[in-house]
């Protein structure tokens, strides 16, 4: 067993964590009261191939593993949380692209996502189906040689922001194998936006998306028509623990703070951290961090030798964004009156990391898939 990274996972991991401090770390907070998509937030991260992780080198991506995409999200994670969206989102559509789209689509699609200029994001919640997104109503109606998009996506990470779209239409019967997933134009007349006013994650931002008869073909279909909702969830698999290390990130940068903190600030004529009361929750919490992140490697190492990773990912996705959640808040808790002020960036971390508690799927979601895998599929409800 060998829990260390190798040379070129140490090297990368430096690279990122050096460009998040120096190019991410100064926007997180601007952005946020700006709260709007900085454009160039997408071309800087691509600079450095964040947006094209999981893409082949001939559509020009990193072609890389899937512990690099959770590593990349980790050490972005600790600058600006709110950049990991990008690395979620496109190592997701992109896994999906790759493993259905033609040859002949990744050429057209891929180079796009992986060099910034596209920024895509993913329509499956509608609203009325989010957990139980198999029923989603969306619908491709038969037009000609193609289809009509008719229907709302609600809840979009970058809805406002994106070029494209994965969407998912049912094309046939109900249930999850009635839906299709097609490649959309966004700046299409037939769609129309509109925006969240969130809690959090203000600079990436929710959207509704409205279709009104949206057009697509056979050419933007991926994969198989009624192939469109198992192939997305897959993705999913392994998305859950990029999400919990984009997580943990947050928590371990806040963490740091609280830590120097401990070391700095006095009381009583000693420092802080001399009082068990302070330092125990930090000894927790980096127990805590610890734990869970080797549960979010550990389910992206076994997609990286495609071994059986879904409860892992649902382990990593339920335990690691609540964690962090509650490592932040006890953070902001030992900075005192200073943690509560705008000026430190712990209180819109815990802003922003109360999100992916429920994007991507809730806690309760998680669960089901670890006790299925647990008890086995007769007990699944
Ligand atoms: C920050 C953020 C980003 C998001 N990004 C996207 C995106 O990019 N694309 C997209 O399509 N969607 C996105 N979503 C939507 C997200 O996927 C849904 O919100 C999520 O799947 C839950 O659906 P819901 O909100 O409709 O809750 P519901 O399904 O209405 O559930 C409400 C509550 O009931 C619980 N529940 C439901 N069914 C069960 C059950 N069987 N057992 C136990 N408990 C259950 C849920 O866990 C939840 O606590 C995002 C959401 C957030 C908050």
């Amino acid at each position: 067993m060998d829990y260390s990274l190798d040379e070129e996972q140490e090297a990368f991991r430096t690279e990122v964590r050096r460009f998040s401090g120096k190019v991410l770390a100064p926007h997180y907070q601007s952005d946020d009261k700006a709260a709007e998509f900085r454009r160039q937030l997408a071309l800087d991260m691509a600079g450095l191939g964040l947006t094209g992780l999981r893409i082949p080198e001939e559509y020009g991506g990193q072609d890389a593993t899937a512990v690099i995409a959770g590593l990349a999200a980790e050490e972005v994670g600790r600058a600006d949380f709110n950049a990991t969206y990008l690395i979620i989102n496109t190592a997701l559509i992109s896994d999906v692209i790759v493993r259905n789209a033609t040859d002949e689509q990744k050429a057209a699609w891929l180079p796009g996502i992986a060099d910034g200029t596209t920024v895509p994001c993913i329509c499956i919640t509608e609203p009325g189906h989010g957990t139980d997104a198999a029923s989603l109503e969306l619908k491709a109606v038969p037009d000609g040689e193609g289809w009509r998009l008719q229907g709302e996506k609600t809840s979009i990470t970058l809805g406002m922001a994106a070029d494209r779209a994965v969407v998912l239409a049912r094309t046939g019967g109900p249930g999850a194998r009635g839906v299709s997933a097609f490649w959309v134009d966004l700046s299409h007349e037939s769609v129309s936006r509109s925006a969240f006013d969130d809690l959090g994650s203000r600079a990436i931002g929710r959207a509704s998306l409205h279709f009104d008869g949206t057009p697509v073909t056979r050419a933007d279909l991926i994969g198989n028509e009624g192939d469109g909702f198992v192939s997305v969830m897959q993705g999913f698999d392994y998305s859950r623990a990029i999400i919990g290390l984009a997580c943990l990130g947050a928590a371990q940068a806040s963490l740091d703070e609280a830590t120097q903190w401990a070391r700095d600030r006095e009381a009583f004529g000693q420092p802080i951290g001399r009082f068990q009361g302070v330092a125990f929750p930090l000894a927790e919490h980096a127990t805590y961090i610890t734990g869970a992140r080797h549960v979010c490697l550990e389910a992206l190492w076994k997609k990286d030798n495609d071994l059986e990773h879904s409860a892992e990912a649902a382990m990593a996705k339920f335990w690691a964004p609540k964690l962090s959640v509650d490592v932040i808040h006890q953070c902001l808790l030992t900075l005192g009156h200073l943690g509560y002020s705008t000026e430190s960036p712990v209180g819109q971390r815990l802003r922003d990391v109360i999100g992916l508690g429920i994007g991507d799927g809730t806690a309760q979601v998680s669960k089901l898939v670890i006790s299925r895998d647990l008890l086995g599929r007769a007990y699944a409800p």
